[in-house]
Protein backbone atom coordinates (compact mmCIF):
# COMPACT_ATOMS: atom_id res chain seq x y z
CA UNK A 1 0.00 0.00 0.00
CA UNK A 2 0.98 3.59 -0.54
CA UNK A 3 -0.81 6.46 1.09
CA UNK A 4 0.88 9.96 -0.45
CA UNK A 5 -0.63 13.43 0.36
CA UNK A 6 -1.00 16.08 -2.16
CA UNK A 7 -1.23 19.80 0.03
CA UNK A 8 -1.53 21.41 -3.23
CA UNK A 9 -1.26 25.65 -2.77
CA UNK A 10 -1.55 25.27 1.42
CA UNK A 11 0.90 25.71 3.91
CA UNK A 12 3.58 27.97 4.57
CA UNK A 13 7.26 27.31 5.80
CA UNK A 14 6.46 26.98 8.85
CA UNK A 15 3.05 25.08 9.36
CA UNK A 16 4.18 23.00 6.30
CA UNK A 17 6.99 22.00 8.82
CA UNK A 18 4.62 21.66 11.78
CA UNK A 19 2.51 19.62 9.68
CA UNK A 20 5.51 17.21 8.60
CA UNK A 21 6.69 17.01 11.89
CA UNK A 22 3.53 15.62 13.20
CA UNK A 23 3.21 13.21 10.31
CA UNK A 24 6.35 11.97 11.34
CA UNK A 25 5.47 11.43 14.99
CA UNK A 26 2.53 9.36 14.05
CA UNK A 27 4.26 7.15 11.39
CA UNK A 28 6.49 4.48 13.07
CA UNK A 29 9.21 3.37 11.64
CA UNK A 30 7.50 -0.35 11.28
CA UNK A 31 4.83 0.98 8.96
CA UNK A 32 4.59 -1.12 6.43
CA UNK A 33 2.20 1.00 4.10
CA UNK A 34 4.86 3.35 2.06
CA UNK A 35 4.15 7.57 2.47
CA UNK A 36 4.81 10.66 0.94
CA UNK A 37 4.31 14.00 1.13
CA UNK A 38 4.05 16.58 -1.27
CA UNK A 39 3.92 20.35 -0.07
CA UNK A 40 4.51 23.56 -2.28
CA UNK A 41 7.74 23.68 -3.84
CA UNK A 42 8.89 26.41 -1.24
CA UNK A 43 8.81 24.06 1.29
CA UNK A 44 10.27 20.77 -0.24
CA UNK A 45 13.41 21.67 1.48
CA UNK A 46 12.44 22.33 4.67
CA UNK A 47 10.33 19.50 5.16
CA UNK A 48 12.54 17.26 3.43
CA UNK A 49 14.96 18.18 6.77
CA UNK A 50 12.32 17.59 9.21
CA UNK A 51 12.10 14.24 7.47
CA UNK A 52 15.18 13.89 8.19
CA UNK A 53 16.01 15.03 11.23
CA UNK A 54 13.09 12.43 12.58
CA UNK A 55 14.79 9.63 10.50
CA UNK A 56 11.38 9.23 9.20
CA UNK A 57 9.91 6.53 6.78
CA UNK A 58 7.94 9.44 4.99
CA UNK A 59 9.09 10.50 1.69
CA UNK A 60 9.19 13.42 0.12
CA UNK A 61 7.29 14.53 -3.03
CA UNK A 62 6.54 17.45 -4.81
CA UNK A 63 3.23 18.66 -7.03
CA UNK A 64 4.72 19.31 -10.45
CA UNK A 65 7.43 19.86 -13.05
CA UNK A 66 8.91 20.61 -16.10
CA UNK A 67 10.17 18.40 -18.71
CA UNK A 68 12.64 20.54 -19.78
CA UNK A 69 16.14 20.53 -17.85
CA UNK A 70 16.66 23.96 -17.66
CA UNK A 71 16.76 27.10 -19.41
CA UNK A 72 14.54 30.63 -20.09
CA UNK A 73 11.09 28.62 -18.78
CA UNK A 74 10.28 31.64 -15.75
CA UNK A 75 8.60 29.81 -12.92
CA UNK A 76 9.32 26.16 -13.43
CA UNK A 77 10.98 23.64 -11.67
CA UNK A 78 12.84 20.87 -13.21
CA UNK A 79 13.29 17.02 -12.52
CA UNK A 80 17.34 17.49 -11.34
CA UNK A 81 16.06 20.27 -9.17
CA UNK A 82 13.65 18.49 -7.14
CA UNK A 83 16.11 15.75 -7.49
CA UNK A 84 18.65 17.83 -5.93
CA UNK A 85 16.22 18.72 -2.79
CA UNK A 86 15.89 15.18 -2.12
CA UNK A 87 12.48 14.13 -3.67
CA UNK A 88 11.48 10.71 -4.27
CA UNK A 89 8.68 11.65 -5.88
CA UNK A 90 6.82 13.92 -8.32
CA UNK A 91 3.01 14.15 -8.85
CA UNK A 92 2.03 14.30 -12.43
CA UNK A 93 -0.82 15.06 -14.52
CA UNK A 94 -2.64 16.17 -11.53
CA UNK A 95 -6.62 17.20 -12.62
CA UNK A 96 -6.30 20.18 -11.72
CA UNK A 97 -3.05 20.93 -13.92
CA UNK A 98 -4.81 19.68 -16.87
CA UNK A 99 -7.94 22.23 -15.85
CA UNK A 100 -6.50 25.42 -15.21
CA UNK A 101 -2.56 25.29 -16.20
CA UNK A 102 -2.93 23.47 -20.27
CA UNK A 103 -1.70 20.09 -19.15
CA UNK A 104 -1.91 17.87 -21.86
CA UNK A 105 -1.07 14.15 -22.21
CA UNK A 106 1.06 14.95 -23.93
CA UNK A 107 3.10 17.21 -21.83
CA UNK A 108 2.24 14.51 -19.18
CA UNK A 109 4.19 11.93 -21.32
CA UNK A 110 7.11 14.35 -21.31
CA UNK A 111 7.42 14.66 -17.94
CA UNK A 112 6.73 11.44 -16.93
CA UNK A 113 9.67 10.11 -19.39
CA UNK A 114 12.06 13.49 -17.81
CA UNK A 115 11.27 12.55 -13.81
CA UNK A 116 12.16 8.74 -14.29
CA UNK A 117 15.15 9.56 -16.22
CA UNK A 118 16.37 11.94 -12.74
CA UNK A 119 15.58 8.81 -10.59
CA UNK A 120 12.28 10.23 -9.04
CA UNK A 121 9.60 8.30 -9.15
CA UNK A 122 6.41 9.98 -10.87
CA UNK A 123 2.66 9.62 -9.45
CA UNK A 124 1.06 10.00 -12.94
CA UNK A 125 -2.67 11.14 -12.24
CA UNK A 126 -5.64 10.06 -14.70
CA UNK A 127 -9.50 10.90 -14.58
CA UNK A 128 -12.46 11.71 -16.29
CA UNK A 129 -15.37 14.48 -15.46
CA UNK A 130 -18.44 14.08 -14.77
CA UNK A 131 -19.60 14.93 -18.17
CA UNK A 132 -17.72 12.35 -19.38
CA UNK A 133 -18.56 9.68 -17.34
CA UNK A 134 -22.48 10.87 -17.82
CA UNK A 135 -21.70 10.35 -21.42
CA UNK A 136 -20.35 6.62 -20.81
CA UNK A 137 -16.82 7.57 -21.88
CA UNK A 138 -14.71 6.70 -18.87
CA UNK A 139 -12.45 3.71 -20.30
CA UNK A 140 -11.88 6.20 -23.81
CA UNK A 141 -10.53 9.05 -21.34
CA UNK A 142 -8.74 6.91 -18.79
CA UNK A 143 -7.58 4.78 -21.88
CA UNK A 144 -6.16 7.59 -23.90
CA UNK A 145 -4.69 9.51 -20.44
CA UNK A 146 -2.80 6.00 -20.11
CA UNK A 147 -1.65 5.34 -23.48
CA UNK A 148 -0.76 8.29 -24.21
CA UNK A 149 1.43 9.22 -21.01
CA UNK A 150 3.11 6.62 -20.63
CA UNK A 151 3.81 6.27 -24.26
CA UNK A 152 7.93 5.18 -24.51
CA UNK A 153 7.81 3.80 -20.88
CA UNK A 154 10.52 0.65 -20.97
CA UNK A 155 9.36 -2.35 -19.46
CA UNK A 156 12.42 -2.55 -17.27
CA UNK A 157 11.73 0.67 -15.84
CA UNK A 158 7.82 0.45 -15.54
CA UNK A 159 7.78 -1.53 -12.05
CA UNK A 160 9.07 2.64 -10.72
CA UNK A 161 5.65 4.24 -11.94
CA UNK A 162 3.00 5.35 -9.82
CA UNK A 163 -0.57 5.47 -11.24
CA UNK A 164 -3.36 7.20 -9.54
CA UNK A 165 -6.43 7.19 -10.71
CA UNK A 166 -8.78 10.62 -9.25
CA UNK A 167 -12.00 10.70 -11.19
CA UNK A 168 -12.32 14.84 -11.58
CA UNK A 169 -15.51 14.87 -10.05
CA UNK A 170 -14.68 13.61 -6.23
CA UNK A 171 -11.81 15.84 -5.98
CA UNK A 172 -12.68 18.38 -3.13
CA UNK A 173 -15.79 17.87 -3.56
CA UNK A 174 -17.15 15.37 -1.00
CA UNK A 175 -17.86 12.84 -3.70
CA UNK A 176 -16.61 9.85 -3.42
CA UNK A 177 -16.34 6.93 -5.83
CA UNK A 178 -18.17 4.06 -4.86
CA UNK A 179 -16.02 1.06 -3.82
CA UNK A 180 -17.31 -0.81 -7.19
CA UNK A 181 -16.72 2.34 -9.37
CA UNK A 182 -13.41 2.70 -8.02
CA UNK A 183 -12.55 -1.32 -8.52
CA UNK A 184 -14.16 -1.16 -11.63
CA UNK A 185 -11.87 1.99 -13.31
CA UNK A 186 -8.86 0.47 -11.54
CA UNK A 187 -9.31 -3.43 -13.03
CA UNK A 188 -9.75 -1.59 -16.16
CA UNK A 189 -5.83 0.86 -15.85
CA UNK A 190 -4.69 -2.99 -14.40
CA UNK A 191 -5.26 -4.33 -18.09
CA UNK A 192 -3.78 -1.66 -19.75
CA UNK A 193 -0.23 -2.27 -17.66
CA UNK A 194 -0.73 -5.64 -18.16
CA UNK A 195 -1.11 -5.22 -21.96
CA UNK A 196 1.68 -2.75 -22.02
CA UNK A 197 3.93 -3.96 -19.79
CA UNK A 198 3.69 -7.89 -19.16
CA UNK A 199 1.84 -9.87 -16.55
CA UNK A 200 4.38 -9.76 -13.36
CA UNK A 201 5.20 -6.12 -13.94
CA UNK A 202 1.31 -4.62 -14.63
CA UNK A 203 0.83 -6.24 -11.29
CA UNK A 204 2.77 -4.69 -9.36
CA UNK A 205 2.41 -1.22 -10.30
CA UNK A 206 0.40 0.58 -7.76
CA UNK A 207 -2.75 2.13 -8.65
CA UNK A 208 -3.90 4.75 -5.79
CA UNK A 209 -7.72 5.77 -6.01
CA UNK A 210 -7.82 9.89 -5.29
CA UNK A 211 -10.87 11.67 -4.43
CA UNK A 212 -12.10 12.73 -1.04
CA UNK A 213 -10.43 9.69 0.29
CA UNK A 214 -10.92 10.27 4.51
CA UNK A 215 -10.39 7.86 7.47
CA UNK A 216 -13.94 7.11 7.75
CA UNK A 217 -14.60 5.67 3.82
CA UNK A 218 -10.78 4.79 3.60
CA UNK A 219 -10.49 1.09 4.57
CA UNK A 220 -13.40 -0.07 1.82
CA UNK A 221 -12.07 1.70 -0.34
CA UNK A 222 -8.53 0.23 0.06
CA UNK A 223 -10.03 -3.31 0.39
CA UNK A 224 -10.67 -3.34 -3.40
CA UNK A 225 -8.67 -5.90 -5.44
CA UNK A 226 -6.76 -3.45 -7.44
CA UNK A 227 -6.73 -0.21 -5.18
CA UNK A 228 -3.73 0.01 -3.80
CA UNK A 229 -3.37 3.19 -1.98
CA UNK A 230 -4.59 6.52 -1.75
CA UNK A 231 -3.29 10.23 -3.14
CA UNK A 232 -4.85 12.21 -0.45
CA UNK A 233 -5.85 16.05 -1.04
CA UNK A 234 -8.14 17.93 1.89
CA UNK A 235 -7.29 15.06 4.57
CA UNK A 236 -3.53 15.30 3.90
CA UNK A 237 -3.40 18.39 5.99
CA UNK A 238 -4.74 16.74 9.12
CA UNK A 239 -2.24 14.70 10.33
CA UNK A 240 -4.86 12.81 12.35
CA UNK A 241 -6.56 12.07 9.39
CA UNK A 242 -4.22 11.74 7.19
CA UNK A 243 -2.91 9.35 9.86
CA UNK A 244 -6.42 7.38 10.13
CA UNK A 245 -5.83 6.78 6.33
CA UNK A 246 -2.86 5.01 6.55
CA UNK A 247 -4.12 3.39 9.57
CA UNK A 248 -6.57 1.73 7.22
CA UNK A 249 -4.40 0.86 4.57
CA UNK A 250 -1.87 -1.11 7.51
CA UNK A 251 -5.53 -2.53 8.61
CA UNK A 252 -6.32 -3.57 4.89
CA UNK A 253 -1.99 -4.77 4.68
CA UNK A 254 -1.29 -5.42 0.82
CA UNK A 255 1.32 -4.79 -1.12
C1 LIG B 1 -6.30 15.36 -5.02
O1 LIG B 1 -6.40 16.50 -5.38
O2 LIG B 1 -5.34 14.66 -5.41
C2 LIG B 1 -7.35 14.83 -4.14
C3 LIG B 1 -7.56 13.55 -4.10
O3 LIG B 1 -8.05 15.76 -3.39
P1 LIG B 1 -9.17 15.45 -2.27
O4 LIG B 1 -8.68 14.30 -1.44
O5 LIG B 1 -9.29 16.72 -1.50
O6 LIG B 1 -10.42 15.09 -3.01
Amino acid sequence: MFIAGNWKMNTDVSSAGALAASICDRVAAGTRTRVAVCPPYVSLESVGRTLDQKASPVKLGAQDMHFEDNGAFTGAISASMLASVGCTYVILGHSERRQFFGETDETVNRKVLKAMGAGLIPIVCIGETLEEREAGEVEEVVGRQVRAGLAGVSVDSADRLVLAYEPVWAIGTGRTASPEQAQDVHAFIRGLLINQFGEATGRAIHILYGGSMKPSNAEELLGQKDVDGGLIGGASLKADDFYGIIAAAEAVGRK
